[in-house]
């Protein structure tokens, strides 16, 4: 697919965007390169001060970025708008932080001074997806910038609008040319950018085969990586859970973003006790939600960001069914314009199934009973994915089970998986390694130098 904004509501091709020459790269390789020299010396102040002015132009404006991601990958308007606020906090968060967090740190050792000092490391490249398009740029980006490194972005095919509005806001608050900067370029023109010398690091978030694919080029160079991939997280409802707050959530945790969302809950798993209420619940629920025009105020799901997509979800659904799966709800893709795909629930998923191992990314909900906490915790454990899980019991003997023993980056009680800028995000297995957010994920692209002094 080329560089395009396509209208996922209708598939009506708004515009299209020619990918840079190799000439053009290299000019903003160098811009990128001579920027560093001096964005490096900047003081913390002074990069809290812009980056402090770019939340404060996500927020002013975010109707109008709003616009701008519903237009070109389809989330209902109100999650668009909700997540340029949400973009806004991550760069207060590290405008606020950044300095304490990269502060010098002593260490008693047989010098008579010895720390650590954390140094930016240059121009670090961001691979990003479409699905959180301001979201997923600006977790990278803010702490990236706070800690003096400069940022090129290559954001999705489909949401060029989306990245070019990123590079002006950044430059809009203050920071210098050059400080960071959007590359209209398609994958295939990613690894040599990853080659490149003056580029030390990357930062891929996206599917698996993308990032074993950028990984294995920076194998080859030695560059450090951080790669955040996918997920199929469970949420468990056990017996004593509060089944009326779990089935609200559940609906959040599976529907935002249209379901295409690496940390939505994607297989329920259920004990017997309360499996058949769980699952009426979370019919009631689904069936009562507005599919529609993105841009409405009033529109629950939108269509999914592509045909792609779409096919994808299908394909999954039909195979899983095939296998022997039931449909509660949904299981077909709407007729008409768009990218539309309902609701939908399937049941007694089969071994050896998509709907037992892949990732379901569109609003799909996959239920599994089980007859105990340890099923439970063997199944949630069963795919090849670590990013996230949720499980709903007030026992403090299960909780203690679960925290310690489901296979995830992040084991939420009682509560939707989100990632929240105070808190680090990411996965293990093939969901990828390293993290973002918190102190952890600023410290992901630094030199952590150590000092030495007699
Ligand atoms: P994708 O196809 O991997 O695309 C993600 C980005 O990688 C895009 O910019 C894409 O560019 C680029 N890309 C694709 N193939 C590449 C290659 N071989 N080398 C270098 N770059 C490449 O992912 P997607 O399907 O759009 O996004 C959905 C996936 O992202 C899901 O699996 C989801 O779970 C995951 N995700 C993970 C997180 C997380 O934090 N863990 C967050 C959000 C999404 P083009 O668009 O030009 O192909």
């Amino acid at each position: 697919m080329g560089i395009a904004t396509v209208n996922p509501a209708t598939g009506e091709t708004l515009k299209t965007f020619t990918p840079l020459t190799s000439e053009e790269i290299e000019a903003k390789l160098a811009l990128a390169a001579a920027s560093f020299k001096t964005y490096r010396q900047t003081s913390m102040n002074q990069r809290s001060q812009w980056l402090n002015q770019a939340a404060n132009l996500l927020e002013k404006d975010a109707p109008k970025w709003a616009k701008i991601m519903t237009l070109e990958m389809g989330k209902p308007i109100k999650s668009a708008i909700a997540e340029a606020k949400k973009c806004a906090l991550v760069c207060r968060y590290y405008a606020e932080n950044a300095e304490k967090f990269l502060a010098d740190v002593t260490v008693a050792t047989d010098a008579s001074h010895s720390y650590v000092s954390y140094q930016p490391l240059g121009i670090v490249l961001a691979v990003m997806p479409w699905n959180f398009p301001f979201w997923q740029v600006l977790r990278f980006a803010a702490p990236a910038l706070m800690a003096g490194n400069v940022g090129l972005l290559k954001h999705a095919s489909n949401v060029p609008q989306c990245a070019l509005a990123l590079e002006e806001i950044i430059r809009a608050a203050g920071f210098p040319e050059g400080a960071f900067q959007t590359l209209l370029i398609g994958a295939n023109q990613v690894a040599a950018i990853v080659k490149d010398d003056r580029v030390k690091a990357a930062t891929l978030t996206g599917s698996e085969p993308a990032g074993q694919s950028l990984a294995a080029t920076a194998g080859e160079q030695l560059k450090k990586t951080v790669l955040e991939l996918g997920g199929s997280d469970p949420f468990i409802v056990l017996e004593d859970a509060d089944l009326e707050a779990a089935a609200n959530v559940a609906v959040t945790a599976r529907m935002l973003n249209n379901g295409q969302s690496c940390i939505a809950a994607k297989r329920f798993i259920m004990v017997d006790a309360i499996a058949d209420q769980f699952e009426k619940l979370l019919a009631e629920k689904f069936q009562a939600l507005k599919v529609g025009d993105p841009m409405q105020e009033d529109t629950d799901i939108g269509p999914l960001a592509t045909p792609a997509i779409l096919n994808d979800i299908d394909r999954q659904v039909q195979k899983t069914v095939a296998m022997g799966a039931k449909v509660l709800l949904g299981g077909k893709p709407a007729a008409g314009k768009g990218n539309f795909y309902p609701p939908t629930i399937l049941t007694d998923i089969p071994p050896g199934s998509p709907g037992m191992s892949e990732e379901f990314f569109g609003p799909v909900a996959l239920m599994f009973r089980v007859a105990s906490i340890d099923e439970a915790i063997a199944l949630a454990n069963i795919t090849s994915f670590g990013l996230g899980a949720t499980a709903w019991t007030n026992k403090p003997e299960y909780r203690e089970r679960l925290i310690k023993d489901i296979e995830a980056g992040a084991v939420f009680i009682n509560g939707l998986v989100k990632s929240d800028p105070r808190l680090p995000f990411g996965g293990i297995k093939r969901s990828g390694y390293g993290r973002e957010l918190g102190v952890y994920g600023i410290q992901e692209f630094v030199n952590i130098k150590t000092i030495w002094i007699k």
